[in-house]
């Protein structure tokens, strides 16, 4: 008899951007010139003097095991970034470094959920939030949030939606998918929600120095400051440093869930990578021009991709206002059909369409909750986008 794997496991969908990224990379070996707009990281490489700083680690004989959360160099360094970002004040007891933002994440639903436990995420949401919950036994509870409305929380939502299990709420803004920049009257109002009914807030705030409006970024803690003892401050280099490769994330938060997270990671994968924190250290501590060089060439490619999609009809499109992907509503392409007989039905069938046709890769909007939309990235150059975009256009205007 075979032996089964666990009830876990087989609960655990499978993630639905695999299914498109399975048929580009196929596509791609057959020597099919693909533009592929699914990724979920940026372009650029790692600043050569964060490479540096990698190297001389290793020459330096910084490759054995370090403190589980991380050195104390690099938490001075988070504390600091939160001090000059947020006017936040964590001490190193409150601060730990993780293997990317996402064990960071995992962590933190591993630390403070239950079962039967419920967990508020926004959709469109980014699409380890519900597995994450999930996988520490308690339940997603997904408010929905449209591009009408430019995705911003329905207040009256979340208030209905709380109840006796209900145990935190996880916000991220700038938004992955949609690109969306919370406005500070709304975190206001889910940090006064959160702290009248004792919830944790776990706020993502991974994309918050790719802001289009070069704003400082505020969050939850930072507005309200009564907030900041039930929330877990969640971020990272991936994004902002083109470091996703280097799995260095962080969170701040109150002592207690820090030390549960900490002995969680102690029991599970222990320090992350040495010479990565040293990487990540120079990061947080070396020059920056970097992150606005790299913020200002994103919103340009963002208003020339958004422009040239709402060009084309069918398709509506609200400009993002930070991170690198927009989330364009293609409902009103649904019941079209294709040259070859296929009708177009949800997101799904569109990015099929656009990737055997147009040879363009996307991520439909399913992978995020919201069966609408499909996802582009504009981790891209200028001139991709742009032959990405009459790809499309080509290709739309033949659907009947
Ligand atoms: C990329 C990403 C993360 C974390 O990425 P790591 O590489 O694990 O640090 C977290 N949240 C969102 C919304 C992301 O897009």
């Amino acid at each position: 008899m075979e032996l089964t794997l666990s009830n876990r496991v087989k609960a655990l969908k499978p993630s639905p951007t695999l299914q498109m990224d399975a048929k580009a990379k196929a596509l791609k070996a057959e020597g099919v010139d693909i533009i592929n707009l699914s990724a979920g990281e940026p372009d650029f490489d790692t600043p050569l003097h964060i490479k540096e700083a990698a190297k001389k680690a290793i020459d330096k004989g910084y490759t054995r095991y370090t403190a589980v959360g991380g050195i104390i160099e690099l938490k001075e360094a988070i504390i600091d970034r939160l001090k000059r970002d947020y006017a936040l004040d964590y001490s190193l007891t409150e601060v730990m470094v993780s293997t990317g933002g996402k064990q960071a994440l995992y962590n933190a639903a591993q630390a403070i959920l239950n079962p039967n436990d419920e967990v508020i995420i926004f959709a469109p949401y980014w699409v380890s939030y519900p597995p994450i919950v999930e996988l520490a036994g308690a339940r997603p509870i997904i408010i929905e949030t449209v591009s009408e409305d430019n995705f911003s929380i329905d207040i009256n939502m979340l208030r209905s939606a709380i109840n006796d299990r209900t145990k935190a709420i996880i916000i991220n803004s700038p938004s992955n998918p949609t690109g969306t920049i919370y406005d500070e009257a709304a975190i206001k109002q889910v940090a006064e929600i959160a702290i009248e009914h004792n919830l944790y807030i776990i706020t993502d705030d991974i994309y918050d120095l790719i802001r289009f409006d070069g704003k400082g970024p505020y969050n939850a803690p930072s507005l309200v400051s009564e907030a900041k003892r039930l929330t877990i401050v969640v971020n990272g280099v991936s994004k902002t440093y083109a470091m996703t490769g280097w799995r260095i994330g962080y969170m701040a938060g109150p002592e207690n869930v820090i030390k549960a997270c900490t002995k969680i990671q102690s029991q599970s994968t222990s320090n992350p990578n040495s010479i990565a924190q040293y990487a990540a250290l120079e990061a947080l501590r070396g020059p920056d021009e970097f992150i606005s060089e790299m913020r200002e060439e994103f919103k340009l490619r963002c208003k020339t991709f958004v422009n040239g999609l709402m060009e084309i009809g069918g398709i509506k499109c609200p400009m993002p206002q930070g991170a690198f992907y927009c989330f364009p509503d293609i409902s009103g392409l649904f019941g079209r059909k294709t040259p070859d007989g296929k009708t177009i039905v949800d997101s799904l069938s569109l990015s099929e369409y656009l990737l055997e046709k147009a040879q363009v890769a996307s991520i439909p909007g399913i992978a995020f909750g919201n069966d609408n939309y499909i996802r582009f990235s504009f981790a891209a150059s200028l001139s991709v986008l742009k032959e990405g975009l009459n790809r499309i256009e080509k290709v739309i205007k033949k659907l009947l």
